[in-house]
């Protein structure tokens, strides 16, 4: 969940995952479509469908006790592998994440695009060199906080770090110039025009189709080009940011509730909607109807 998210906002849907699926097998027996409503709302969907099917794999052959086996789970990278591998099982592999590049290039004074696959890789080596493999859990989690609390992107706290005496970066007093990145992709306008239908305390939501790249078989509301000539009212706009796009969504409603001919859909009320994987754009537009 923390994968491009914040601590702050996926808290809530972790305790609640948590208590929806207490144990590896009740995630395994859930079907995909439960599994993405309690995500509903955290976006990044193919993290729940990964999970989900990561769990399926453990219950089938139970939990895997190498760094190897753990990145033969779906969705399972090279640096949470290593998270695993070294905080689970106590075995000397070194996680290397954003704020892990971050103090290496640092400590180092490397002024490699951090990026780069090169540049990955070398600051992958050196942090393997420098892992205590009699620690490995204490090793990383100790690199992470590092990264997160005191070698900060921005105004590093050298005065207080535990390693400045070893850090060419703030010897060479370029620890503000590092690690080195290219130039931020532009920012992305998308305007989308969504239809708020109710009537009786249902609303009307269409099922995006299972070959969809992003947010495969979600519920949202209807776009507004499907229903033409609906006599429709401008309701709310709001912003929605995902990645490099940023969506200006405006809702529109029907005065009547009706419209004359509608897309493949169905109505749904609360109760219905509360078990169905909603998109966060379209649960935006809800509560927005709400208030
Ligand atoms: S001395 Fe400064 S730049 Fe070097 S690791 Fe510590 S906080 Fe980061």
């Amino acid at each position: 969940m923390l994968q491009q998210t914040r601590v702050e906002a996926a808290t809530g849907y972790y305790l609640r995952f948590l208590e929806r699926f207490p144990t590896l097998t009740d995630l395994a027996a859930a079907a995909e479509s439960e599994v993405l409503t309690a995500w509903s709302g955290l976006g990044y969907y193919s993290r729940a469908r990964n999970l989900h099917h990561a769990a399926k794999q453990v219950a089938a052959s139970g939990l895997p006790q190498s760094y190897n086996a753990v990145l033969a789970l779906r969705g399972v990278g090279p640096y949470t592998a290593a998270a695993i591998a070294s905080i689970a099982l106590g075995l000397p592999h070194a996680a290397v994440d954003g704020n892990v590049v971050r103090v290496v290039s640092r400590l180092t004074n490397d002024s490699a695009e951090s990026s780069s696959p090169v540049a990955r890789r070398r600051f992958g080596e050196v942090a393997q060199r420098l892992l205590d493999p009699r620690r490995p859990a204490d090793f990383n989690q100790g690199m992470m906080e590092l990264g997160a609390t005191v070698c900060v992107p921005r105004n590093p706290r050298c005065g207080t770090c535990p390693v400045v005496k070893f850090c060419a970066g703030h010897a060479a007093g370029r620890q503000n110039e590092l690690p080195v990145k290219l130039p931020k992709v532009a920012v992305r306008e998308v305007l989308l025009d969504v239809v708020l239908l109710k009537q009786a305390g249902s609303i009307y939501l269409m099922q995006r189709a299972a070959t969809e790249r992003r947010l495969a078989e979600f519920w949202e509301l209807p776009e507004k080009q499907l229903l033409p000539g609906a006599g429709l009212e401008q309701f709310c706009e709001f912003r929605h940011r995902i990645v490099n796009d940023q969506f200006r969504v405006t809702v529109w409603q029907s005065p009547t509730g009706k419209a004359a001919r509608l897309p493949e859909g169905g109505w749904f009320d609360a109760t219905a909607r509360a078990g169905m994987p909603l998109s966060t754009i379209t649960k935006k537009a809800l509560k927005a109807a709400a208030n």
